[in-house]
């Protein structure tokens, strides 16, 4: 693959040399647009009135605490492989598990961080 000639930085005054428009210092962040509209499926009507509470009728006990041989009632409804805005993922029953506060906390800290290493690696 023939890499792109470097070009200065195009954010106003910097002369740093790249190759994608701006360099890692101002490259605009992309990774956020996805999550700010699928937030909003958590407030529709198949995740409020049918995935939601059929899993937790299905399933009323925490998965994590179960593996630990602890009964703790779930109040979140999780997916096991994160959408991250995958509609399909979104909506497929057989992706949720459902979580208490503590572990869906847990696992959420756990990805964010996974996600933060990823993105360090990429410079
Ligand atoms: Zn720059
Ligand atoms: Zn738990």
């Amino acid at each position: 693959m023939a890499s792109k000639p470097l070009r200065p930085c195009k954010h106003p005054g910097c002369s740093e040399l790249t190759r994608d428009g701006y360099c890692a210092k101002h490259k605009p962040k992309h990774q956020r647009k996805a999550s700010a509209d699928y937030h909003s499926w958590y407030g529709k009507t198949i995740w409020k009135r049918k995935l939601r509470p059929s899993q937790l009728i299905h399933e009323p006990w925490c998965a994590e605490c179960d593996k630990q041989g602890m009964r703790t009632k779930a109040t979140v409804v999780d997916h096991v492989r994160p959408h991250r805005g995958d509609w399909t993922l979104f909506t497929d029953e057989t992706n949720l598990q459902s979580l208490c506060k503590y572990h869906h906390d847990k696992k959420t800290a756990l990805e964010q961080a996974q996600e933060r290493s990823k993105n360090g690696a990429f410079f």
